[in-house]
């Protein structure tokens, strides 16, 4: 980071700020407990809101629903349920939809999804089944007044011919009733800062909200990054090279990564963050606790230091 970017950061008022957390359904009681705790660290910082996935073909349609069910019941938090239309008839995913609703959700991350047969292999509508995410979208806004938002791609989905086409879509999702857009995770900001300026060109107004991945595993985020379509620059392999062996560097430098990637963002004039946690708070906390966010019980509009 320049010196110039973060003096500028450093002024950054708490108020004009937005983060969001996502995380997963948990699979057992051990990730259960690690969620929760996770859950309670970053609760305190008002997040916007906090997003729960939906596992690939909707493997995790229960546990999505179970996790988000427990976080209105137990928390003042405002959760947000991914939902796919992948292998699933119109009518299954409406009644997903209409318990969400009846759950008292009113935020969905409205996704396609992955094709069946894994990313790389063609994506077929289920017969009977919503034909991709602008039709996701116009039928939830059918069953319920629900903010509705969607993926955004700066470096293009994989299954995208051009930057232009991936564009057109996101100006159908939110023809049929997108709020928002959440983007894939990038490194490169130009790459995001291009992007949004192509957006807007397209007459796109909704919120364009970049998605932040704390490295936790830099072996595990460069795989996902190869089969999501987003670039891993050299920079960041050499951040982490012979790192292997020494997690607790590792941690220090996703830290610092992540710090680097937000703090030059803000002082780009963004303002609104979606943090992929892994279900993790650490990173994450930090990251925050440097854009001057704190626990509600404490004086905000706090600068980093
Ligand atoms: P869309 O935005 O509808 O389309 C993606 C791209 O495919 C388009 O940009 C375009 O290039 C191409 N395309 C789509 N339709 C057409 C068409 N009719 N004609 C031409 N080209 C087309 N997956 C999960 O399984 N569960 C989750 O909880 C989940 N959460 C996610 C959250 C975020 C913020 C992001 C960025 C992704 C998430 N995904 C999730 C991954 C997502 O499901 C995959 O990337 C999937 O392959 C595409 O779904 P989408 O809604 O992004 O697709």
């Amino acid at each position: 980071m320049s010196s110039s970017a973060y003096k500028a950061s450093r002024y950054v008022s708490r108020s004009r700020l937005k983060v969001s957390f996502e995380f997963f359904p948990p699979k057992s009681d051990e990730m259960e407990a690690t969620l929760w705790d996770s859950i309670e660290r970053l609760a305190p910082l008002q997040p916007a809101f906090v997003s729960v996935t939906y596992g690939a073909g909707g493997s995790t349609r229960e546990r999505t629903h179970a996790t988000v069910a427990r976080i209105i019941k137990e928390t003042a938090l405002k959760p947000a349920a991914h939902l796919t239309c992948v292998a699933a008839t119109r009518a299954q995913v409406d009644e997903v939809i209409r318990d969400y609703w009846e759950a008292g959700v009113r935020h969905i991350v409205a996704l396609r999804g992955d094709p069946v047969g894994g990313v790389g292999t063609r994506y077929e509508s289920h017969p009977g089944g919503y034909e991709g995410s602008p039709e996701l979208i116009a039928g939830i806004r059918a069953i319920g007044d629900f903010e509705v938002s969607v993926s955004a791609y700066p470096e293009m989905h994989p299954e995208s011919g051009s930057v232009s086409a991936d564009i057109d879509i996101l100006k159908r999702k939110v023809d049929a009733g997108a709020t928002r857009a959440i983007t894939q995770f990038f490194f490169d900001n130009d790459v995001f800062l291009r992007y949004l300026d192509r957006v807007r060109d397209a007459g796109i107004t909704i919120p364009i909200v970049p998605g932040i991945v704390p490295v936790q595993n830099f072996k595990q985020t460069a795989g996902f990054a190869a089969r999501t379509g987003a670039s891993v620059p050299d920079w960041l392999a050499r951040r982490f090279e012979g790192l292997e062996d020494d997690p607790s560097t590792r941690k220090l430098i996703a830290a610092a990564v992540a710090a680097e990637q937000v703090l030059d963002l803000v002082d780009r004039g963004i303002t609104e963050f979606h943090f992929y946690t892994m279900n993790r708070a650490d990173l994450v906390y930090a990251v925050c606790h440097l854009l001057g966010m704190r626990p509600q019980d404490v004086a905000p509009n706090a600068v980093a230091a």
